[in-house]
């Protein structure tokens, strides 16, 4: 059998360090879910050799390494259906283990995570916050609306459609995020014309990082001005479909919030701002 380097001090190195279930293993490599997760279902990759750094090990290896990683994504797109998923990797002095580990984790739309550098870190970040049970966010939608159809990005299970939006940043006004939000979901650059609807909603989360949760989102809905001859994406930058839904076929749809069946027109013709109140927690 052939020797392998093993570090009496490193973690995982010793199996019996490792707390948490162990998702996959072979003769190379095992995975097994992070202690402290960005998301449920993150999961660490890693050979069993001693190594620190990708530049170390042997193209074998690597190249094994990132085929588990494959059946790794698949797994997680079965389990938790994210939006996406992130892979990634820190070296040398970044590797906070010594021992070369792989992250993958589902990833889902507002989730906070991000890249950050310098200054730029705080207003990347999602407003939000967790404490215990309860799960809270700040988040905007656009009512984007031409030739009498709204546009929905289709959701990839379930088969219900939601509004174009996302999560505030900090440091950010609702209006900007709306802004952004649209330019990066649809490709055109809609302004806001003016705050339709407020919304407080209050519901028992079900599935993936809000399974369990007792949540609270505020969202801010704005009616948005389309540019003539605007060139929509047909899809998102998250590779979700968008759909046109003609307005007088809602009641065919599963739209959400569902309260837009209602209030959609009185937004079109200009009525007052309203406000929703929502508890769906029994
Ligand atoms: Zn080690």
């Amino acid at each position: 059998m052939k020797m392998r380097r093993l570090f009496e001090n490193c973690v995982f190195c010793n199996r019996d360090n490792i707390m948490t279930d162990i998702i996959y293993e072979d003769e190379l490599v095992m995975a097994f879910k992070d202690y402290e997760p960005i998301n449920e279902g993150h999961v660490l990759l890693i050979p069993k050799e001693h190594f620190l750094d990708v530049d170390e090990m042997p193209d074998e290896l690597l190249a094994h390494l990132m085929l588990v990683s494959k059946k790794i994504v698949a797994d997680l797109k079965e389990v938790y259906h994210p939006a996406g998923y992130s892979i990634m990797q820190n070296g040398g002095a970044f590797n906070d283990v010594g021992h070369y580990h792989l992250h993958i984790f589902p990833r889902y739309e507002g989730d906070g995570f991000g890249w950050t550098s310098g200054s730029e870190s705080q207003s990347l970040f999602d407003c939000g916050m967790e404490k215990d049970n309860y799960w809270f966010r700040y988040r905007t939608g656009a009512i984007i609306i031409r030739d009498g159809k709204m546009l929905f990005v289709k959701s990839e299970i379930g088969g219900y459609y939601y509004m174009i939006g996302g999560g505030v940043h900090l440091g950010e006004d609702s209006k900007t995020c709306i802004e952004r939000e649209t330019l990066e979901e649809t490709g055109v650059n809609c302004t806001a014309k003016r705050i339709a609807i407020v919304s407080e909603n209050f519901f028992n989360g079900v599935g993936g990082e809000i399974d369990g949760k007792e949540c609270h989102v505020l969202e801010c809905y704005y009616l948005m001005d389309v540019p003539d001859n605007a060139s929509f994406e047909t899809e998102t930058d998250a590779a979700e479909e968008l759909v046109w839904i003609p307005i007088d076929e809602f009641s065919k749809h599963d739209i959400r919030p569902a309260f837009l069946k209602q209030e959609l027109q009185g937004v079109i013709e200009g009525g007052p701002l309203i406000h929703i109140l929502n508890d769906e927690r029994k």
